[in-house]
């Protein structure tokens, strides 16, 4: 088989570029997106591409969506900016809270905490979490438990959480509180004959196992996405979260759910919670929250948690924690128009409506010798590259198998989020069911070519 590498050099942008981001340089060639326009970007030489990620999971409600615009610049002329620190705040702060509050159905939750990111609501969650239990006077309840290929953000707290080695390798992390349990992906771990629920149960198990190995008096919560994303899009096997939460419950761990990508319809719900029944005692949220117009995460609050932090006998006094912009009053505005569109939109039902054009569409190439498995639901996918269409026979990494198949949906009009031979798309909640048909065509291209190239 003729080595893939040269996937790299295409149009001088490295496919293959690491996880990183940040890092700004004219020298590493990076491709310059200049303008969005509902489902589609346009780069500085005026290419347009299908953008299937929706930048990175988030611009659920397209590129040019005039009432974000139009609630930005409102409050940027009222207000442009107060903090809410001090039991001061502003107007689209608490407003945005409790529409917020009122939008999450699965389980009651009392009090939202602004931050700027998913990464700061799953940090500022531990730091709930660890306050909770002091206040409770179980201060050695400190463990989290986190999944392997798990994705909750880069900063040192959320990144430990995260069950990527790319991101604890080389950075001394994760943090010795972190302890991780198995991966829920039925097609690459189920053993010789194991069902799904059978599976689910074998996971529940070594979850059990592994609290009272380390004592269920040390553990404190356990975090979880409903769909996994950046860890490859792995939706959970059957009866998974259901066996998962009884056992977190029986050992009076309390329960986040990562609804960073999940959140406001992806799934076709409008929490990735509703989907799978999930009651959780703590949730974040960021990204759709503002359709990403503006920088904005949020950690939901239980009054099972809420209660104790407020309660007259919590002698820790404040909960000392927050960022200059926490509740920012410009990205509260465009958050509440966000919600308020996708309300009057219905448009978790609008998910549900498309979605099988687009997976039913891309599930179609599922034969295709160099796929392994395509899987995802509502408007998340992932495609995964192997050999022999076995999770155990990857492509040698230095073929850039799905680097290629990438470069290609590109040099067609489309990007694609690459990661190793894991193809990710997740487009705006907007797409047209002509914008689906192009971008299965797109893929079926695309995969033709990769094909070939892997067959020569
Ligand atoms: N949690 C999940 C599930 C995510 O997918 C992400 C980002 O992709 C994060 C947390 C981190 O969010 P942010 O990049 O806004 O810090």
């Amino acid at each position: 088989t003729t080595d893939l590498k040269d996937a790299k050099g295409f149009k001088g942008h490295d496919m293959l570029a690491p996880f990183t981001a940040g890092w700004q340089s004219s020298d590493l060639h990076p491709l310059v997106i200049e303008k969005s326009e509902g489902s589609y970007v346009y780069d500085s030489n005026g290419r347009k591409y299908l953008d299937s990620l929706a930048g990175l999971w988030c611009t659920a409600l397209g590129g040019n969506e005039p009432r974000l615009v139009a609630a930005a610049t409102a409050q940027l002329n009222t207000l442009p900016f107060y903090h809410s620190f001090w039991n001061r705040t502003t107007k689209p702060s608490l407003d945005l809270a409790k529409e917020l509050l009122e939008t999450f159905t699965a389980n009651k939750m009392a009090k939202a905490f602004f931050t700027n990111s998913g990464s700061e609501a799953n940090d500022t969650q531990v730091k709930l979490v660890w306050y909770y239990n002091n206040a409770l006077g179980r201060p050695d309840k400190k463990k989290f438990i986190a999944r392997a290929k798990s994705y909750h953000g880069s900063t040192l707290i959320a990144a430990s959480l995260s069950g990527l080695p790319a991101l604890h390798q080389k950075f001394d992390l994760p943090a010795p509180f972190v302890l991780h349990t198995d991966c829920p992906h039925y097609w690459r771990y189920h053993l010789p004959g194991e069902t799904e629920e059978e599976f689910s149960t074998r996971l529940a198990k070594n979850l059990e196992e592994l609290i009272l190995k380390e004592g269920p008096e040390t553990i404190a919560a356990f975090i979880a996405e409903p769909v996994m994303g950046a860890g490859g899009v792995i939706p959970p096997p059957a009866t998974y979260f259901e066996k998962i939460q009884a056992i977190v419950k029986k050992y009076d761990i309390l329960f986040i759910a990562d609804e960073v990508i999940c959140a406001f319809g992806r799934l076709g719900t409008m929490y990735g919670c509703d989907k799978y029944n999930i009651k959780p005692d703590l949730v974040s949220v960021a990204k759709a929250l503002s359709s990403a117009y503006m920088p904005i995460g949020a950690v939901l609050v239980s009054p099972k948690v809420s209660d104790v932090i407020y309660s007259q006998s919590n002698k820790l006094g404040t909960f000392s924690h927050g960022f200059t912009y926490s509740g920012h009053p410009v990205s509260c505005a465009v958050a509440i128009e966000a919600l308020k569109i996708y309300k009057e939109r219905n448009i978790a039902e609008k998910v549900r409506n498309i979605a099988p054009r687009f997976q039913d569409g891309i599930k179609a190439f599922s034969d295709s010798p160099i796929i392994g498995e395509i899987r995802g639901t509502g408007l998340i996918l992932g495609t995964e590259f192997t050999d022999n269409k076995s999770p155990n026979d990857p492509f040698p990494s230095e073929w850039g198998v799905g680097a290629y198949f990438g470069a290609r949906c590109e040099k067609h009009g489309m990007l694609v989020r690459v990661a190793g031979d894991n193809i990710m798309m997740s487009p705006p909640f907007i797409i047209t069911p002509e914008e689906v048909d192009q971008l299965i065509s797109i893929y079926g291209k695309a995969l033709k070519e990769t094909e070939e190239r892997v067959k020569e």
